[in-house]
């Protein structure tokens, strides 16, 4: 998750001139719905692409044909879409997924889907660069209770803010070898966007392999905290470790430049954990001492 810049693409010329080129499928179809097509271009962007506010888009009355043909000029660009299509995939946002937060995009999300809004199918402030994310979302805009819908990485401010955190747990079997966790929102629930918060979490975030990510890199954590955390020589104490985990907190947000990548929402969660911290300590030191080893995490 991470608040992106618009992108500055003319939308109007181009839809314009797609309707007068007599050389593409939406020709002549998409000609009477010009008109309409740009309200709601215009709607999307007064309301700040929120799909539940008052004045948002609404589907409008196109027959499946032009919609077919709208959507493949998503698929397979004319000329006058290619360019933007091209760099917001490739150059939107390469190093961490601006919808759920993994280390990577390749694709463009619809935030409102294509399926039930052609007329945005190519609209620019509708696509986002995104994983496969974009795929595991599916359809999902809103949800049926009050405030819930996908936070939208063009406008939502609020993805400037640590929004979610992976809490562990330790498990009865395992100690911390194999903790549960979970996805906490870090808004208080009377907070305004934290029905949408969370909708996005569950809808967008969850159904990534975040939790998989976390528990992989987590494993790798203990194995070779020392790598992860940089600690005084000698008997490491839970303060020195509590400095060392907001340190590399620190750099993973630089770094992926957002608050809320995976990487952060985990160190995040180490940090929250007093319980995990101490054993965190207590384990570098065993490590430095010879006691355990670490393929025995
Ligand atoms: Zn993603």
């Amino acid at each position: 998750m991470k608040q992106l810049q618009r992108p500055t693409v003319p939308d109007v010329a181009n839809l314009r001139s797609l309707a007068r080129n007599r050389r593409v499928a939406s020709y002549p179809a998409l000609e009477p719905h010009v008109r309409e097509i740009l309200h709601s271009y215009a709607a999307y962007r007064r309301v700040n692409g929120n799909a539940i506010a008052a004045g948002a888009p609404t589907e409008l009355n196109i027959n499946n044909g032009l919609a077919d043909a709208l959507r493949q000029h998503y698929n397979t660009p004319p000329a006058v879409l290619q360019p933007f299509l091209k760099t917001m995939r490739e150059k939107g946002s390469p190093d961490v997924c601006p919808m759920c937060g993994s280390l990577g995009t390749g694709t463009l999300d619809h935030v409102f889907p294509k399926i039930d809004f052609p007329e945005f199918a190519f609209f620019s402030l509708n696509l986002v660069p995104a994983c496969l994310c974009n795929t595991k979302r599916q359809d999902n805009l809103t949800g049926a209770g009050p405030g819930q819908r996908v936070l939208h990485p063009y406008y939502d401010a609020i993805l400037n803010q640590r929004l979610a955190r992976v809490d562990i747990q330790q498990t009865q079997q395992n100690g911390f070898r194999r903790p549960t966790m979970q996805l906490a929102v870090l808004l208080p629930n009377q907070h305004p966007n934290f029905a949408a918060v969370r909708y996005h979490i569950d809808n967008v975030v969850l159904k990534t392999q975040v939790l998989e990510h976390c528990e992989a890199t987590w494993i790798k954590i203990g194995r070779r905290p020392k790598h992860y955390f940089t600690v005084p020589a000698g008997q490491v104490s839970a303060q020195a470790l509590t400095h060392a985990v907001a340190d590399a907190l620190n750099k993973k947000d630089i770094h992926y430049g957002s608050l809320n990548n995976w990487e952060s929402m985990l160190f995040a969660g180490i940090q929250a954990n007093a319980a995990l911290i101490a054993f965190l300590a207590q384990r570098v030191t065993d490590l430095r001492n010879g006691v355990v080893n670490p393929e025995d995490f």
